[in-house]
């Protein structure tokens, strides 16, 4: 049995994570999907959000979603995975990947990174252009799961016009 952690903020989950984690699917027994819970200083949504969006939006077979902070390959070791998945988009991505992996590599050398690519229409996809753009009222119906449309809808409603992000 092969498992693997599929580690990032997820705030929101968008379809680009779901394409990586369905991709991850194929080729591991299962996915944590692990929510690092001060991954920015201010999220929009609270950890708790997230994981019970992320666990809404996602079928519970070979899927568990759990928070984290600390050291990602701490947190691997502890649920016996050997395997950490981080998806690739554009090369912008390269760098700092590559210099995360290094790092984790260097703390755990027993602990592989498994880099996936996501289908092309989600390359340039990220949680933080879904949160700007739904902010300025944008559609973003084709770029997140309906209960994160949901969820965005009565978060950017229920706020004041004036705390909403510029592009
Ligand atoms: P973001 O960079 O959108 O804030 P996260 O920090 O939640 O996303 O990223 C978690 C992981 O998901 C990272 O490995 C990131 O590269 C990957 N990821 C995020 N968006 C996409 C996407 N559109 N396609 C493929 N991988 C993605």
């Amino acid at each position: 049995m092969v498992h693997a952690i599929f580690p990032g903020s997820f705030d929101p989950l968008t379809n680009g994570h779901v394409d990586l984690l369905h991709r991850a699917l194929k080729l591991f027994d299962s996915v944590t999907v692990a929510v690092l819970v001060n991954a920015e200083k201010k999220p929009l949504f609270t950890c708790e959000a997230r994981l019970r969006l992320i666990r809404r939006c996602l079928p519970p077979d070979r899927i568990h979603v759990l928070s984290f902070d600390g050291l990602l390959v701490d947190f691997a070791r502890k649920r016996g995975a050997k395997v950490l998945i981080r998806g690739l988009r554009a090369v912008s991505d390269y760098e700092y990947e590559c210099q995360m992996a290094m790092m984790n590599r260097d703390l755990d050398p027993d602990i592989e990174t498994v880099f996936l690519m996501p289908k092309s229409c989600y390359s340039f996809l990220s949680s933080r252009m879904v949160k700007e753009v739904a902010g300025l009222g944008g559609d973003v119906s084709h770029l997140v799961p309906p209960a994160v449309l949901t969820a965005l809808k009565e978060k950017f409603d229920l706020d004041d016009r004036d705390d909403r992000p510029s592009l």
